[in-house]
């Protein structure tokens, strides 16, 4: 069992069942899983009808995966490395993306995947309990920051269950939660300014204790802009430039990204 790869075990066959169905799998369909272990879940979401891949890190859970557990399984498909580097290397998009995963590799994973085109209808993910509160902070609270942001602008984040130490083997210090993400019908960003908007947002949280005006000029806003142009930006937002990012919400993020749009030479590649 490798600790740095955060092999805890979810032992409990009800909590298996709860996560393979939250992931809601209808036959036939495209499912990632990420962090398979020995595939106690993707079992599971095979039985519910998935063509299933699976993304896996150790190259001796991928030994019994690929030559054991799943060999006759025309529905498998394993890739084997991190999923950090793998993940963006696809070309296909699934229908469904679940996974257990230690929290720095999950945190990372998940910022990739909001930021990239690979978003799903659905995903279930458990996380240390802290890191599902911060992803699903209401706007302002106080664990609301770049992540919250980065996860709710497309999706609706909640909470599905807590999964205390003692359901895994070996037992992790952290109480988990399963954390489910339903994509939203319309994106509570413009589309075609979101690489303006996750600019924006990096730069206004990049120091917490520094004001919005701060933040912005010393950050990639103030480099792309002329002289006074943060200023401006702020002012044509009707917000004071003594405010802090944390307090900020959805429509002055729209308002701050839609004002550096307008008064920067305009990055002609942002139409994602
Ligand atoms: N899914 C199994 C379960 O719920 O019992 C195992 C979960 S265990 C918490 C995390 C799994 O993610 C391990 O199998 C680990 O090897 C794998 N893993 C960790 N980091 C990874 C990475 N960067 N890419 C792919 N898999 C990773």
């Amino acid at each position: 069992m490798m600790k740095r790869f955060g092999q805890n075990f979810l032992l409990s066959t009800k909590l298996r069942e709860k996560i393979a169905d939250a992931v809601q799998v209808e036959p036939g369909m495209k499912v990632w899983e990420i962090g398979p272990g020995l595939g106690s879940i993707s079992i599971l979401l095979l039985e519910r009808g998935a063509k299933l891949t699976a993304f896996e890190i150790d190259h001796g859970f991928c030994r019994v995966l690929r030559e054991t557990a799943f060999r006759d399984e025309p529905d498998f498909e394993l890739v084997e490395g991190d999923a950090l580097k793998t993940i963006p290397e696809r070309r296909d998009i699934p229908e469904r993306i679940c996974g257990n995963l230690p929290y720095n590799v999950g945190t990372v994973l998940l910022g990739d995947l909001m930021e990239g085109p690979r978003r799903p209808s659905r995903m279930v993910f458990t996380l240390q309990k802290e890191v599902v509160q911060r992803l699903c902070s209401p706007v302002n609270g106080p664990d609301w920051s770049v992540i919250s942001i980065v996860c709710q602008m497309d999706y609706d984040v909640k909470p599905l269950f807590d999964l205390k130490p003692g359901c895994f083997y070996p037992e992790p210090n952290v109480t988990s939660t399963a954390a489910l993400f339903t994509r939203r019908e319309q994106s509570r960003v413009e589309p075609k300014l979101k690489n303006t908007f996750l600019m924006v947002v990096h730069d206004l949280f990049s120091q917490r204790r520094k004001t919005i005006k701060n933040n912005l000029l010393s950050g990639k806003c103030g480099g792309r802009l002329l002289k006074g142009g943060v200023e401006a930006m702020i002012q044509e937002s009707g917000l004071e430039p003594t405010r802090r990012a944390e307090e900020l919400n959805w429509d002055e993020l729209n308002a701050l990204t839609a004002s550096f749009a307008r008064l920067s030479a305009s990055d002609p590649s942002d139409n994602t």
